[in-house]
């Protein structure tokens, strides 16, 4: 079995104060303050929109080391898709329900995905919510989550780049491998390609790495 790319904990990015206020702003206003215009909605301040490219700038770059410049999804290297195919999902979509719009700035909730699978036919504004609580921590997810599970108590991967699920309730795994096609040829080939090149010693110096980093910053109240 391998230690497989996307199967480390990641860490949530550290906001400083004035992100943690800009953040507030923007979780108030809701899921349209990921791409909204200033004119749209009274709450902005002055410089908003210029902090909030920023801030978001600060995300993706967090989240890309922190993800090896993996795809937390299907495990496959972001450069294979390019700075363009490379997008932040809201792990609980900002524009369903309502009930996420208040976490469109939350570390918790925010993960890096291929455009492949943040798309149309993968996860796009899918809710995986399996029992929503007010406390973003203690809601459930019918999938694995970036931040609150450890995918690596989840998911293995055979010397056959096969993704196995191995936890006692493999239900969030199994499911998760059938949503995004997980084993189908097409990632298994390149997940081959990957395993390959995988130094296990390096790739275990990183794991710990990334794990004492993991779980950094807080829940945006
Ligand atoms: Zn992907």
């Amino acid at each position: 079995m391998f230690i497989y790319k996307h199967t480390k904990p990641i860490s949530v990015v550290n906001f400083n104060n004035e992100d943690i206020a800009l953040a507030s702003r923007l979780n108030d206003i809701g899921g349209t303050s990921w791409d909204g215009n200033a004119k749209d909605d009274t709450r902005y301040l002055r410089g908003d929109i210029t902090k909030r490219k920023l801030l978001k700038e600060k995300i993706k770059k967090h989240l890309l080391v922190a993800q090896c410049n993996y795809c937390y999804y299907c495990g496959i290297s972001f450069k294979f898709f390019g700075p363009s195919g490379t997008h932040i999902d809201h792990f609980y979509p900002k524009d369903s329900s309502n009930h996420y719009g208040k976490y469109t700035f939350e570390p918790y909730n925010l993960v890096l995905a291929c455009f492949r699978c943040n798309g149309l036919d993968y996860k796009r504004q899918k809710d995986y919510t399996l029992n929503y609580n007010d406390n973003y921590m203690l809601i459930t997810s019918k999938i694995v989550h970036p931040h609150i599970d450890d995918i690596s108590l989840h998911f293995n991967v055979d010397s056959g780049g096969i993704i196995i699920p191995i936890n006692e309730n493999p239900d969030k795994a199994t499911f998760m491998i059938s949503e995004f096609d997980l084993n189908s040829s097409h990632f298994v080939t390149i997940r081959i390609g990957q395993i390959s090149r995988v130094n296990p010693t390096v790739e275990n110096q990183i794991a710990n790495i990334i794990s004492a980093r993991a779980h950094i910053g807080g829940i945006m109240e």
